[in-house]
C-alpha cells in the first residue's frame, strides 16, 4: 500500500522538476498523465488502487497477467507511449513514459524487483528495499519534504 504513495510522490516530484521545460500542451494534463504512468503498471495487481478503480478492466487484466509481468515491461511502456504519441500527443506520451519509468525505478529498488525485458528475458532488476518497510516509509517522507520544498520555492 505504501508503494502506491511512493510511486505517486515520485511522479509529483518529477512533474515539479520538469514542468517549466514542458513546451507542448496543457500542464495539468501532463501532470495527470505522469501520475497515471506512475501508477498504471500496478493494474496487474488485484489489490492495487488502480486495479480497484478500473473495475472490470482491472479484474480482467489481473486475471490474464501476473503481477510485475507484461505491464511492468519495457515492451508495454514503449508500445503504449508510442501509441499515445502517434494518435494523440508526443509530449503527453513523453509524460506517460516518464511516469512509467519512475514506476520501474521504484519497483526496481524493491526486493521483488522487475523483469523489464519480459517476456523476452528473465533478467530482473532488484534492490534491497522491502515494500512497506521502514526504508520505503523514510523514502515517502523524503519525497514529501522534497515536494514541499519545491512548492515552497515556487510560491
Ligand atoms: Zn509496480
Amino acid at each position: 500500500m505504501v508503494l502506491f504513495y511512493t510511486h505517486l510522490l515520485m511522479g509529483v516530484t518529477a512533474f515539479l522538476l520538469i514542468k517549466d521545460s514542458f513546451l507542448g500542451g496543457n500542464t495539468l494534463i501532463l501532470f495527470l498523465i505522469i501520475l497515471l504512468g506512475s501508477i498504471l503498471p500496478d493494474i496487474d495487481e488485484r489489490r492495487s488502487k488502480i486495479n480497484t478503480w478500473t473495475g472490470v478492466l482491472g479484474y480482467v487484466v489481473a486475471l490474464f497477467s501476473r503481477h510485475r509481468g507484461f505491464f511492468h515491461s519495457l515492451l508495454f511502456f514503449i508500445s503504449s507511449s508510442l501509441v499515445m504519441g502517434y494518435y494523440w500527443n508526443s509530449y503527453y506520451a513523453g509524460g506517460l513514459f516518464l511516469g512509467y519509468s519512475l514506476h520501474l525505478l521504484g519497483d526496481g529498488f524493491t526486493r521483488q524487483g522487475v523483469q523489464i525485458f519480459y517476456p523476452f528475458s528473465d533478467f530482473k532488476i532488484s534492490g534491497p528495499i522491502k515494500v512497506g518497510g521502514i526504508v520505503e516509509v523514510l523514502l515517502v517522507l523524503l519525497l514529501i519534504v522534497t515536494v514541499a520544498g519545491i512548492l515552497f520555492f515556487l510560491i
